[in-house]
């Protein structure tokens, strides 16, 4: 029924005017009264006529969720990836593979690729070709590092990657990729920035092509994760293809979509910012809708802190010469430069950053673009991940009015990779937010899940109960954190976001980064009617269980969804 009227619910509206209501009237895909039990059934026995009543039975609603950095497509097109347990031991992931290599054979497989090892076990030296050649003799193959930014190719798929030159190529967006040579100026294997479906070269050579965009098969299982866990919005990090915008366009014209998604442009180098303005406004004019929006550029600023492919404001702790401050994607003036650009253009920016080097250059480069432009400047940037930071750049957020998104399944994992670069005292620090708490900054949650491994991770219950508690809890591949070797990488009492910042960080901030705040972030009369009606009462529960809330439906413009949780079917 296109009317309907929602009563006796605990419902948290994100609207500071009236934070809590009982019930909520829907008409179409718009909530038209929100208020008390009484409130709500007079407006609807004056307005509605005809309508459908839903018993909430007590049970606790939040707006819908919104994930503000993910990538979906990516996970979906990953299916035909061979993922292993987590391990720290060499000797285990080696059988590992031997045991994946074995169960999918070279006719099943002819490109073997193998998810993940822990970039940290190969110490500083790192991995190298002849390992993987002695486990996977018969065919190309790859492994992925933990991190998804590096990974070891074997000497036949590595072949297979030269170009005439005989130098090794992959199609990444992802700027800064890096063919690694040891001493001797021959190439180790290892490689940082590329994807697996880039992997041109082995496909040509081998005849065989994995999916490479998405369809129902691969792509309704994981949205189906996305749906279960309440989400109602996202931004893809990293929309890969223009099938892959076309799929979702075709979903929406369908009435199968059940999300509002922001597509991104991706800025592979900021030489190309031209072709990837025209490729924002074309993907937008083409597949543009009232839920599908590609106004936003993305941009790695740099790697990862575990391979040390970052810009960092001292020189890395593990350079014996005090000389290797790593080095970013851009310089200042370029990317200033592709500030000023995106701001004629209206594009808003998202930009990678792990490192504290890295976020400087690109605060500096703020606040230069913002001089030329004056009071034209409109866009919105968003800086992504900042697990390293100075003190003094993040004050600088507010200042600037910049956005930051947070990961915030990540707050409690003090990963180990990074202390070598990092040094103990950055590393301690890492992920700990308390001066964006104490400084009012703008910062959305997210869970920017990359692989199936993850797929658990993409409930923000899962992120809520982290950036409370500021600890890992141990659930799926990532584990919990031995206390003794960790304590460092828990989050002071500063640090841990309290359950409103949580969610304001997962539904009114996000919309309102994304430009969506006119239709949701939180629930209003004249806004989307999408909320999640949760199984359990998260302002009561205790921390730890946080991240078994299941929602029981979830309200998309106005419509039920019951989505099982695909997880554990
Ligand atoms: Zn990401």
């Amino acid at each position: 029924m296109e009317k309907k009227i929602l009563i006796n619910g605990k419902i948290y509206t994100e609207d500071t005017r009236k934070p809590w209501a009982e019930a909520v009237a829907i008409d179409g895909r718009d909530f038209t009264c929100v208020g008390t039990n009484d409130e709500v059934i007079r407006y609807a026995k004056f307005n509605f006529g005809e309508y459908e009543t839903v018993d909430l039975c007590g049970r606790t609603v939040l707006p819908g969720l919104i994930d503000g950095h993910t990538h979906p497509s990516m996970i979906a097109k990953a299916t035909w990836v061979f993922f292993g347990p987590d391990t720290f031991d060499k000797e285990e992931l080696f059988q590992n593979i031997r045991e994946a290599a074995k169960k999918y054979p070279k006719e099943v497989r002819p490109y073997f690729v193998y998810s993940s090892y822990r970039a940290s076990i190969f110490g500083e030296e790192g991995p190298r070709k002849e390992m993987l050649d002695e486990l996977i003799p018969d065919r190309p193959a790859r492994i992925n590092d933990d991190t998804g930014h590096g990974c070891l190719y074997n000497s036949m798929a590595l072949e297979m990657l030269k170009d005439e030159n005989g130098i090794p190529h992959s199609i990444s967006p992802i700027a800064g990729q890096t063919f690694f040579k040891d001493e001797k100026g021959e190439y180790t294997g290892v490689c940082f920035q590329t994807i697996q479906n880039g992997d041109v070269g082995v496909f040509e050579h081998t005849g065989w092509t994995p999916p490479l965009c998405m369809d129902d098969e691969c792509a309704e299982p994981v949205h189906n994760i996305f749906r279960h866990y309440g989400d109602i919005g996202y931004m893809d990090a990293f929309t890969e293809t223009e099938e892959d915008i076309a799929y979702l366009s075709r979903l929406d014209k369908e009435g199968r979509l059940y999300f509002y998604y922001e597509g991104t442009s991706i800025l592979d180098n900021v030489k190309n910012i031209e072709q990837t303005v025209e490729r924002a406004r074309r993907w937008q004019e083409l597949y543009g809708s009232d839920h599908i929006r590609v106004r936003t550029v993305k941009f790695f600023g740099d790697g990862s802190n575990e391979a040390g492919d970052t810009l960092s404001l001292i020189p890395f702790a593990n350079d014996p010469e005090g000389k290797n401050y790593g080095h970013c994607n851009c310089t200042m003036e370029e990317m200033r430069d592709v500030m000023v650009r995106l701001n004629k253009e209206r594009l808003d920016l998202h930009i990678h950053c792990v490192c504290d080097g890295t976020l400087r250059l690109l605060l500096d480069a703020v606040e230069e673009a913002q001089k030329i432009c004056g009071d034209d400047w409109c866009i919105r940037v968003t800086i992504a991940h900042l697990e390293c930071m100075h003190p003094d750049d993040a004050m600088r957020f507010n200042k600037l009015g910049v956005y930051a998104d947070i990961s915030a399944h990540w707050l409690g994992m003090g990963e180990l990779g990074t202390l070598p670069f990092l040094g103990q005292e950055r590393w301690r620090h890492c992920y700990d937010f308390s001066l964006f708490r104490r400084d009012g900054v703008r910062y959305g949650f997210s869970s920017d899940n990359m692989s199936p491994l993850g797929n658990d991770r993409n409930s923000p219950f899962i992120g809520i109960q982290v950036a409370k508690t500021g600890r890992e809890p141990g659930i799926g591949f990532y584990k919990a954190l031995d206390p003794e070797k960790y304590r460092y990488g828990w989050q002071p009492e500063s640090g841990k976001f309290t359950l409103e910042e949580c969610i304001h960080a997962f539904t009114w901030r996000n919309a309102e980064r994304m430009r969506l705040l006119d239709k949701l972030g939180s629930i209003e009369v004249g806004k989307r009617a999408c909320l999640v009606v949760l199984d359990k009462d998260i302002f009561t529960i205790p921390d730890e269980e946080i991240s078994t809330i299941e929602p029981v439906c979830t309200f998309f413009d106005g419509q039920e969804l019951h989505i099982p949780n695909p997880l554990k079917a």
